[in-house]
């Protein structure tokens, strides 16, 4: 009988390609997983009318851990009735840590000796698409709540005393002092508590620029959602590009692990789009499980096949999809 039980969700887009290349992966890894394919995103949606069926909600609560393709978001005017597959997944199970590992690894024009990672609060700010309209006046709502500060606080106080023991706590205090303040002071109350960790505060803007002129100063760093959001895709860019950068969402319950990257719709369906991003997050799954052995085997084999090519042509390579699976499968 498989160890795990695994909700396997394609998505949208190059989800098809990425998830089907990932388990090809953790199969010849020796990962022991019995899969649950369930549907999820914006194809689902125009087919069906909602992005999330119930069958999919009881393949994740049923379930070890799940592995995310990619959802895509229209852009534009919502359509009725539509609310994004993975944002919706994230607040109804508490995932309320975006956990963006950024590592340098070795592909072209990545900085050296990047090993940084980004905790993004997940279910607050403005992403609570709390948006309306009066005639030329636009207002989108910011909640921000003491006890998700507090929540998200002490998961990035816990990661960063594994780790290096710095935290970094980055914010926009000055411009809002409520909804920013009650965030930073919060976390700033709790980690004064924590014996042996180093914390530090620093507004957004300036964190944009210091990942930019030396990233090597961070070890943890916890924001707000949209903060999150941007600087991660930021730290992605330093250490090689959206194709490589994983994300977990986790709360006390669950955790759904993906790519930071989109759908692609520009390469969908074309066997060209780089599985690394996938194959990442499913090493962060596997040591959320436990499973370091395998996690571990796994990482090193992208690491191999990046060094050594082929590689994807997102990194400048010529190899299709299936091309580098069976490389990273062959390095194992
Ligand atoms: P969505 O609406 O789903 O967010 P998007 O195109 O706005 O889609 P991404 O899917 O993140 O955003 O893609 C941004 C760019 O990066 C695109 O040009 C896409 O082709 C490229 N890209 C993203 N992921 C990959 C990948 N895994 N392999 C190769 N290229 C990728």
């Amino acid at each position: 009988m498989a160890k795990y039980r695994i909700c396997s969700i394609e998505g949208d887009g190059i989800g098809h390609e990425v998830i089907p290349a990932t388990r090809r992966l953790l199969d010849a890894a020796g990962f022991s997983a019995e899969y649950v394919d369930a549907e999820a995103g914006y194809e689902y949606y125009l087919d069906h009318g909602t992005s999330v069926p119930q069958a999919t909600y009881d393949a994740v609560e049923n379930t070890d851990a799940t592995l995310f393709g990619a959802a895509t978001s229209p852009t534009g005017e919502k359509p009725p009735g539509f609310s994004g597959a993975i944002r919706h997944l994230r607040q109804k199970y508490g995932l309320y840590a975006n956990v963006r590992p950024t590592k340098t690894r070795p592909v072209p024009g990545a900085y050296e000796n990047v090993d940084l990672v980004i905790v993004r609060e997940n279910t607050q700010g403005l992403y609570v698409e709390q948006e309306r309209r009066y005639g030329d006046v636009a207002i989108a709502d910011t909640v921000i709540t003491g006890e998700a500060s507090l929540r998200i606080g002490k998961y990035a106080a816990e990661l960063a005393m594994k780790r290096g023991k710095r935290l970094t706590v980055v914010h926009k205090a000055n411009v809002l002092p409520v909804t920013q303040g009650l965030f930073l002071n919060t976390i700033l109350d709790h980690t004064r508590s924590v014996e042996g960790l180093n914390t530090s505060t620093m507004i957004v803007d300036n964190a944009a620029m210091q990942l930019v002129r030396n990233p090597r100063q961070f070890d943890v760093m916890v924001m707000t959602n949209m903060f999150g959001d941007i600087l991660s895709d930021l730290a992605a860019g330093l250490v090689g590009g959206l194709g490589i950068a994983a994300s977990g969402n986790v709360g006390d319950k669950f955790g759904i692990f993906e790519s930071v990257h989109g759908s692609a719709p520009d390469i969908a369906g074309q066997g060209v789009s780089n599985p690394t991003a996938t194959m990442l997050a499913a090493v962060l799954m596997l040591d959320e499980l436990g499973d370091h052995e395998t996690a571990r085997r796994i990482d090193n084999a992208v690491n191999k096949v990046l060094t050594e090519g082929p590689r994807t042509r997102d990194l400048g390579g010529t190899a299709g999809t299936k091309e580098f699976t069976d490389a990273v499968i062959a390095a194992l």
